[in-house]
């Protein structure tokens, strides 16, 4: 057998044409296109290099981008102000706060300068919470983009058994709370996880969101398994032994073009239901 491949490229495609119709609409009705607020502090260069990737696609879906940056020496009180600022900015519909910033910074107090509304990359404690009770609100952007690709390949959630290896905020605890509310059986591994094969082969879903080349071995993979690698390794290598599972799996996401354009496309459709909703 050999798995089917979930083409993350395509449905990134397709979502974000749906967007650019969508901002295109809001642009017509609100006399200005929706604005997507990035802000970067210091000069690393691959969060620049992130950051502009954003600009340039919200550019070609019809979002404005309004560019804060700062210098590496902000303090924490001065990435509030500025977010605080954004947040209370009419003409500002969503906002994304680069990250990892420097670490004299308060990340965690930064991102709760967030305004729960704008928070279109789902990073705060309310959307968080939001997610876990399965109300409305922004969800994390990758996590948001797997259930989005799980459900174009109609992958059934409900009753399975579904294994997350990896808890961050922003991508292995909120994939787990989505897949919950789905009413999959959700086990979280991590770092003290001491079982981790034993908890992989009894998966019917498994979402690797570790960082660590080919962790996940094929051979562990349960025959039939559906499973989606979020992990991303310099070399173009995800957190499964992507040749072997591809021989078990019934379907599963390659590294790249799987979970990856996912991430953007969800940031840009939320900005521009963040726009919509602020119209009422
Ligand atoms: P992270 O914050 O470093 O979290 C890694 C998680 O993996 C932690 O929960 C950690 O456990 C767990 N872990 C580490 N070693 C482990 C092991 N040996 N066994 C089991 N679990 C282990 O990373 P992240 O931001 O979630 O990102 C994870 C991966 O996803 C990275 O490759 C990243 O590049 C990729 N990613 C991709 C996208 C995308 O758009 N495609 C977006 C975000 C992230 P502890 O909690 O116990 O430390």
């Amino acid at each position: 057998m050999s798995a089917e491949i979930i083409d993350g490229s395509a449905v990134a495609k397709q979502l974000l044409a749906e967007t650019a119709a969508r901002a295109k609409a809001f642009t017509e009705r609100a006399g200005r296109a929706p604005c997507l607020a990035t802000v970067l502090v210091g000069q690393d260069p691959a969060s620049m290099s992130y950051v502009r990737m954003k600009q340039n696609r919200s550019a070609k879906n019809g979002i404005d981008s309004r560019k804060v940056e700062l210098p590496e020496t902000t303090t924490t009180d001065e990435l509030i102000a500025a977010i605080t600022g954004l947040s209370d900015d009419p003409q500002v519909d969503g906002i994304l706060l680069q990250h990892p910033v420097p670490e004299q910074i308060d990340e965690r107090a930064a991102f709760e300068a967030i305004a729960p509304r704008k928070d279109v990359d789902g990073v705060t404690m309310h959307s968080l919470a939001a997610t876990a009770l399965d109300l409305p609100s922004f969800h994390s952007c990758t996590p948001e983009g797997i259930v989005r690709l799980l459900d174009s390949y109609r992958v059934e959630l409900a009753g399975k058994r579904a294994v997350v290896i990896g808890r961050s905020p922003i991508l292995g605890m909120p994939v787990g709370l989505l897949l919950l509310g789905r009413n999959a059986t959700v086990t979280y591994c991590h770092s003290g996880t001491v079982d981790l094969a034993d908890q992989v082969r009894q998966a019917d879903v498994v979402v690797a969101a570790v960082g660590r080349p080919e962790l996940i071995k094929g051979e562990w993979i349960k025959p039939g398994a559906v499973v989606v690698d979020a992990g991303y390794n310099p070399g173009n290598v995800g957190d499964v032994e992507q040749a072997v599972a591809v021989e078990r799996a019934s379907m599963i996401t390659p590294v790249p073009g799987g979970v990856g354009p996912m991430t953007i496309a969800v940031l840009l459709a939320q900005t521009v239901a963040a726009a919509e909703a602020s119209l009422g």
